[in-house]
């Protein structure tokens, strides 16, 4: 990270910490109201600022999660368009999905099982293969230079799975991370049960993404990526 990256960061912590500042005093504010609280329109605007500093947390994890991508994920990484597209519709749909994104490594060794698929990685293809009961939808697609070459494949679970036990998390976000661990490839996940978007790499999970975080950082592959 050059130092003027490092000046950015550091102001974007001084404002999120200003932020919460200002989030902790109006909660303290709300607090103090609710005692006296006996009128239904004083009722309707605590309702009105609880939302409101709903808002501002969600904002301030999102931008959290910014600072946190550009900081921990390689910028190298991109990914196709149709791709980012796919998820977004699978995890609103809550379609489970793991989508290999291939890097340098070939990753074919890693895998069990698995049929070859020659199609362009079109969100179409890929949403038509992660519809719940499809021949295909068990497993991981894999996709090199913008193109599926195999689904429903096994990816090696990774051996420690501690902290996806406590997120609630079992074995497709296991083996995201276990292939993760052996290639430099990019694994996203949707989760089924949660709908949350998590991305893999380097044998690390980032949990629940979400897929506006996901195109803010893999944002030149809309254009075209890989
Ligand atoms: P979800 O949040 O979607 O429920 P999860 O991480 O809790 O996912 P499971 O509920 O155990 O994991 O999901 C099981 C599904 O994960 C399987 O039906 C299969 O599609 C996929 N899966 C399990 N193991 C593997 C593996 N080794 N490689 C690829 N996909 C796998
Ligand atoms: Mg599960």
């Amino acid at each position: 990270m050059n130092p003027i990256d490092n000046q950015a960061l550091l102001s974007e912590e001084e404002a999120i910490k200003e932020k919460l500042e200002d989030l902790r005093s109006r909660i303290a504010q709300v607090h103090e109201g609710l005692e006296s609280v006996k009128e239904c329109s004083r009722l309707s605007n605590f309702l009105q600022k609880l939302y409101e500093i709903r808002e501002g947390v969600n904002q301030l994890e999102q931008g959290l999660l910014q600072t946190h991508l550009r900081c921990c994920i390689s910028p190298k990484i991109k990914v196709p368009g149709e791709v980012i597209v796919a998820v977004s519709s699978l995890s609103k749909k809550r379609h489970g999905a793991i989508l290999v994104i291939e890097q340098e490594d070939i990753v074919d060794d890693y895998l069990k099982g698995g049929f070859v698929v020659e199609a362009v990685a079109s969100a179409l293809v890929i949403e038509n293969i992660f519809y719940p009961g499809s021949p295909l939808h068990d497993g991981a697609v894999i996709i090199r230079k913008g193109n599926i070459v195999k689904a429903s494949c096994l990816l090696p679970l990774a051996p420690h799975a501690l902290e996806l036990g406590d997120l609630g998390l079992g074995t497709r976000h296991q083996a995201a991370i276990g292939l993760s661990e052996v290639s430099d490839a990019l694994i996203i996940v949707v989760s089924e049960e949660k709908g949350w978007v998590s991305l893999a790499i380097e044998g690390r999970l980032y949990p629940n993404l979400g897929t506006f975080a996901l195109l803010q950082k893999l944002g030149n592959a809309a254009e075209g990526g890989t």
